[in-house]
């Protein structure tokens, strides 16, 4: 492969890929935001505002990491949930926006039944996520659980959304992961996948070359001192279908009216589709 990375066999790839994210954990978010120069937190914004969840979603966030996700999901849904119940008391009770924020300070549950369920194959990855939800305050509607994209451990028909950011294209069997996304999913329900995808732009092409093979694995070694890591994180995503494959791998999983949307010249994409 590219720069001497070793190839590696189907059965040796989960076991790469546990090591890569047990290595990178705790430097995880600070390097996203390095490597990306903090586009990825708009890709994520994005990837909510496609979903726009309403309150009393439930949402299973597959490869979650460290929360960044969830963390989005239940910001939105609380903010939703807030002004539509503080909209709902002014025009019924005649209160002022003052009187209205004082009965919502010990507000308790404020996310109108949302919940987010984060799964991922790496307890480090979760352990930086519990740890990021303590200190920021997230208390309700939020679970962490261990577990593989490829054999959920959840029920068939419980999600309403199934969503999956930067995860899909460490799994090993992608069918696999899909057609479970499928399964968990509730009829009706909508997958969600945001990830790397095929610039088509050759010029942005170019530079996004020098800067993947060049610079991110120098990120790597300087900010997480694993160079090794960082340059399987470029590899997978050069290895992964484009646009037009990944969607009809999701079609063959069996979702219907799939679509996706390029952001950054192809960067990445964002998929979507439903359980109908
Ligand atoms: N979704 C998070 C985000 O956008 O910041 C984390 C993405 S991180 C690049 C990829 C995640 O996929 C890692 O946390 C890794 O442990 C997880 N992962 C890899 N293979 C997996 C599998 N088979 N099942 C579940 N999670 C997996």
């Amino acid at each position: 492969t590219h720069f001497g990375f070793e190839t590696v066999s189907e059965e040796e790839k989960g076991g790469k890929v546990y090591q890569v994210f047990e290595n990178v954990a705790k430097k995880y978010d600070v390097m996203n935001d390095m490597m990306s120069l903090g586009i990825h937190r708009i890709w994520k914004d994005l990837l909510l505002w496609k979903m726009h969840p309403f309150p009393g979603t439930q949402l299973l966030d597959v490869a979650g990491g460290t929360g960044d996700i969830a963390f989005r999901f239940l910001n939105y849904v609380q903010a939703q949930h807030r002004g539509k119940q503080k909209r709902q008391l002014r025009a019924q009770q005649n209160l002022s926006w003052e009187e209205i924020a004082q009965q919502y300070q010990n507000e308790e549950d404020s996310l109108g039944g949302s919940h987010v369920m984060v799964c991922d194959i790496n307890k480090e990855m979760l352990k930086v996520g519990k740890q990021k939800a303590h200190a920021q305050g997230y208390k309700t509607g939020l679970a962490w659980v261990l577990g593989d994209a490829e054999e959920l451990p959840f029920d068939d028909d419980k999600f309403d959304v199934y969503t999956i950011a930067f995860g899909i294209r460490n799994v090993t069997h992608v069918d696999r992961a899909l057609q479970e996304a499928h399964r968990v999913l509730k009829p009706g329900g909508r997958f969600l996948c945001l990830e790397f995808s095929q610039v088509n732009n050759p010029l942005v092409s170019r530079l996004y070359d020098l800067y993947s093979f060049q610079v991110i694995p120098v990120l790597g070694e300087v900010i997480a001192g694993d160079w090794k890591s960082y340059q399987y994180l470029v590899e997978s995503i050069r290895r992964f279908p484009c646009q037009e494959e990944f969607k009809e791998m999701i079609e063959d999983a069996g979702f219907q009216k799939v679509t996706y949307e390029s952001l950054t010249s192809g960067i990445v994409a964002i998929h979507s589709g439903f359980k109908l």
